[in-house]
C-alpha cells in the first residue's frame, strides 16, 4: 500500500482535504440559513409584487445578455413587475445579472428561481436548495440586498476566493500557511454569522478543530476477522503515524537548532572580521608611519653626507685657490682663513 503510505507522509494533501472539509461544514450550515432567509425575502417581493401566475409562459428561450439589451424585456405585466423588483435588490445592477439562470414565470411561486438570478452562472437547472454548491450560495448572499443587513460581502468575497483557490489547486496540495489562512477565512464568515442563526453557534471552534486534526488514510484490511481486529490495526496504524510524526517533529526541532547555531556563527564571524579589519588598518597605518619617519631620517642623514662632501670639495677649491696666489714668506694655514671666513661649519653637521 505505497500509495497510503506516500498519501500520509504528505502533509499538503491533507491541508488541502481540511479546506474541503471546512467549506463542507459551512455549506451545510448556510442550507437551512439561506433557506429561511430566501423564504423571508420572496414573501417580501410577494407583497410587493403581487402573487399573480404569469399567464404567458414567460421564458428566455430567444433572449440573450447584450449591451444593448442587457435586461430582458417582458409583454407580461407580472413578470414585468417581478424582473424590476428582482433587479432592485441586485448589488451588481450595472454588472452581468444572470437572468437565464431562472425561469421567469416561476418567480412569483418559486423562491429559488428568484434566488438564482443572484447566483453565479450555470445554474438553469438547479431548481432546488440541495442543487447549489456552496459558491452559489456564498454569491447569492453577496449579490442579493437582503443580506446587506448582516454586513457579510466582504467576508463571502474571502470564502470564494478560498473555494476557488481549493477547487484550482495544483496537485490536489495546500501549504501549512495557505491553510491557516483560509481556514481563518473561512471562521470569520462563521463568527458573523454566529450572531444571527444558532446554526453557527459552535461552527467556528469547529472549522478550528478541523484545521488541526491529525489526520490519516487508512484503507479496510479484508482479512480483518471482526470489527474488533479491525479496531486493533486501526490503532496500530495511528500509533505508527504517530511515532513517525514525533521523529518528523524530532527532526525539524534539530534542524530548526542547527540552522540558529549557524546563523550565531555566521554573526559572530561577521564581527570577527570586522575587526581583524580594523587592526588590519591600523596596524597598515603605524607601518606606513614608521616607514615615512625612515625616510626622514635617511634624508637628512644623506643631505648631511653631502653637504659634508660639498664642503670639502669647496675647501680643497679654496685651498688651492689661496695656495697658488700665497706670498711664499707668509706662511698661513688654510684652516686659519677657513676659520676666519667660514662659519663654523661642523656645528651645523654634528648636531
Ligand atoms: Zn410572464
Amino acid at each position: 500500500m505505497d500509495t497510503i503510505q506516500k498519501l500520509n507522509e504528505e502533509p499538503v494533501f491533507w491541508n488541502n482535504f481540511k479546506v474541503h472539509i471546512g467549506l463542507r461544514r459551512l455549506g451545510e450550515c448556510l442550507e437551512p440559513f439561506i433557506d429561511e432567509e430566501i423564504t423571508v425575502f420572496h414573501d417580501g417581493m410577494k407583497q410587493q409584487c403581487g402573487s399573480a401566475r404569469c399567464e404567458k409562459k414567460c421564458e428566455f428561450s430567444n433572449w440573450y445578455s447584450t449591451c444593448n439589451q442587457p435586461i430582458p424585456p417582458f409583454d407580461c405585466e407580472v413578470c414585468t413587475a417581478w424582473r424590476d423588483a428582482i433587479l432592485t435588490h441586485h448589488s451588481n445592477q450595472n454588472g452581468k445579472v444572470m437572468w437565464t439562470n431562472s425561469k421567469p414565470h416561476l418567480w412569483s411561486q418559486d423562491k429559488w428561481q428568484v434566488a438564482k438570478v443572484y447566483m453565479s452562472n450555470g445554474h438553469k437547472n438547479h431548481n432546488s436548495l440541495g442543487d447549489f454548491d456552496i459558491a452559489a450560495l456564498l454569491c447569492l448572499m453577496n449579490q442579493c440586498k437582503h443580506f446587506e443587513k448582516f454586513k457579510l460581502r466582504g467576508l463571502c468575497e474571502e470564502v470564494s476566493f478560498v473555494r476557488n483557490s481549493i477547487m484550482h489547486s495544483p496537485n490536489y496540495q495546500l501549504k501549512k500557511k495557505d491553510l491557516d489562512n483560509y481556514m481563518k477565512r473561512i471562521r470569520d464568515l462563521c463568527k458573523v454569522l454566529a450572531k444571527h442563526h444558532p446554526n453557527f453557534g459552535s461552527l467556528s471552534r469547529e472549522i478550528d478543530e478541523i484545521q488541526h486534526l491529525d489526520l490519516i488514510l487508512f484503507a479496510r484490511d479484508n482479512q480483518a476477522q471482526n470489527k474488533e481486529e479491525l479496531e486493533d490495526k486501526l490503532v496500530a496504524a495511528l500509533e505508527a503515524n504517530r511515532k513517525a510524526k514525533k521523529t518528523e517533529d524530532l527532526l525539524r526541532r534539530k534542524v530548526k537548532k542547527l540552522e540558529k547555531t549557524l546563523s550565531e556563527r555566521d554573526e559572530e564571524i561577521k564581527t570577527l572580521r570586522f575587526s581583524c579589519k580594523e587592526k588590519l588598518k591600523a596596524v597598515k597605518q603605524e607601518v606606513i608611519d614608521d616607514i615615512g619617519t625612515m625616510v626622514v631620517k635617511i634624508g637628512k642623514k644623506v643631505l648631511q653626507e653631502f653637504l659634508q662632501e660639498a664642503i670639502k670639495v669647496i675647501l680643497a677649491k679654496i685651498e688651492k685657490f689661496l695656495g697658488e696666489r700665497a706670498q711664499p714668506k707668509i706662511s698661513v694655514g688654510v684652516s686659519d682663513y677657513v676659520q676666519v671666513v667660514l662659519p663654523d661649519w661642523s656645528c651645523c653637521w654634528n648636531s
